[in-house]
């Protein structure tokens, strides 16, 4: 590819946003332009307005370091410099909205790792090995806004992106009830230990919205277009809990399932390993080969061990042994800020090019 597109970072200074720059520092696609964040971060240099909070593991990427913060609230001048952007801000759902349907409407694509817009049913909701179809709603949606390229897309919440993958080859069989309960690191909250010493030594069993999330949302990934947005699917049924975890990053699940047509043990394992989906037949860059793994050992995954497994975008499954109660249980691991936040996005963007939802302007 001769030019990268043109790439802005709104709520770059925050966790997520940290994680952005750091993934696409040397993207093969994309290149980082603008970064943005509130009014707090406005006028500084990247480098000094994240200071002490950069906590990932190598130093800020000199170029965007020199990056002077935007006011992401500016949208008509960060739209006209930028071909899409990320958007990764801890703001009140409604002004999240507002501002992502304000990039969207100056004719800006949002890829979102926001909650605001996940049930908005002409907003897809994208796991890009699983349901990449859903981006054909985008149609529908730009009609709704009246815009010409403009559009917003959202990635899931984080809690379910161990979960989701490993159950999706298993829907053949038919998944009838699943329990969950997800170990999430404190990354998830936007904290380190640093800022969060309540953690250190500890147990939170409480996440606030995020059960309710957990249960609701792979029931879009697994709808479908029908009229003009999506329908989520009517089942499986559900059921989590959610609890906070002494670990820097890795949401590990625990996960109990029942079928309407119980598979073998290795049927299971062989659907698993034979995983793969549009990002890995098109050759994505940040596309994990292989996008699930199982293990044999009885003690994996390990969230420190295996959460930078294919770069912290592939899954990884352990433990899968029959339950007595449902049919068979197991755990899954996923990288948080990753695959369940930036790197998630950055596959995203990568799709909807490919398929040419994001071009130049
Ligand atoms: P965070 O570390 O608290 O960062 C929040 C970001 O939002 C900062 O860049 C902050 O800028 C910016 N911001 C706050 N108020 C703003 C305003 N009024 N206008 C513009 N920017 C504003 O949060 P995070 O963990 O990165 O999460 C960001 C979003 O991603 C949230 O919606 C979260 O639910 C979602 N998410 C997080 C994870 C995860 O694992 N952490 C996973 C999936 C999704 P300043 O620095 O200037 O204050």
């Amino acid at each position: 590819m001769s030019e990268k597109l043109r790439v802005g970072i709104v709520g770059a200074t925050g966790m997520v946003g940290q994680r952005f720059v750091s993934l696409l520092a040397d993207h093969p696609w994309f290149q980082v332009v603008t970064v943005a964040a509130s009014e707090r971060s406005a006028g500084k240099s990247y480098g000094e307005a994240v200071g002490g909070r950069w906590s990932m593991t190598h130093p800020v990427p000199a170029a965007i370091g020199r990056l002077v913060v935007k006011n992401a609230s500016r949208i008509e001048e960060i739209a006209g410099g930028v071909d899409f952007i990320f958007c990764a801000v801890d703001m009140p759902k409604e002004e999240t909205r507002a501002l992502e349907d304000g990039y969207a409407k100056a004719e800006t694509p949002v890829v979102s790792n926001n909650s605001a817009h996940r049930a908005t049913p002409d907003v897809p909701m994208v796991l890009p090995e699983i349901n990449p179809e859903h981006l054909a709603v985008i149609e529908k949606q730009r009609k709704r806004l009246g815009t010409s390229r403009g559009f917003i897309t959202v990635k899931p919440n984080c809690s379910i992106q161990s979960y989701v993958p490993a159950l999706h080859p298993l829907r053949e069989f038919g998944i009838e009830k699943v329990f969950v309960s997800t170990y999430q690191a404190i990354s998830g909250a936007g904290k380190t230990f640093k800022d969060w010493p309540e953690m250190t030594d500890n147990v939170i069993p409480f996440i606030g919205g995020e059960e309710e999330k957990s249960e609701k949302e792979p029931l879009k990934i697994w709808g479908s277009i029908k009229g003009n947005g999506i329908v989520n699917a009517k089942g499986p049924v559900i059921s989590t809990q959610c609890i906070r975890v002494p670990v820097t990053d890795g949401h590990l699940a625990a996960v109990f399932v029942s079928f309407a047509r119980k598979p073998s043990k290795e049927r299971i394992i062989e659907r698993w390993k034979g995983c793969e989906g549009e990002p890995q037949r098109l050759g994505l860059p940040s596309a994990p080969k292989p996008f699930l793994t199982y293990f044999t050992e009885e003690d994996r995954p390990q969230t420190r061990l295996d959460r930078e497994a294919g770069g912290g975008m592939a899954i990884t499954i352990g433990r899968l042994r029959e339950d007595r109660l449902l049919d068979y249980r197991f755990v899954c691991l996923s990288h948080n800020t990753i695959r369940g936040a930036a790197g998630g996005a950055v596959l995203t963007a990568e799709l909807l090019k490919a398929q040419g939802y994001i071009t130049p302007k």
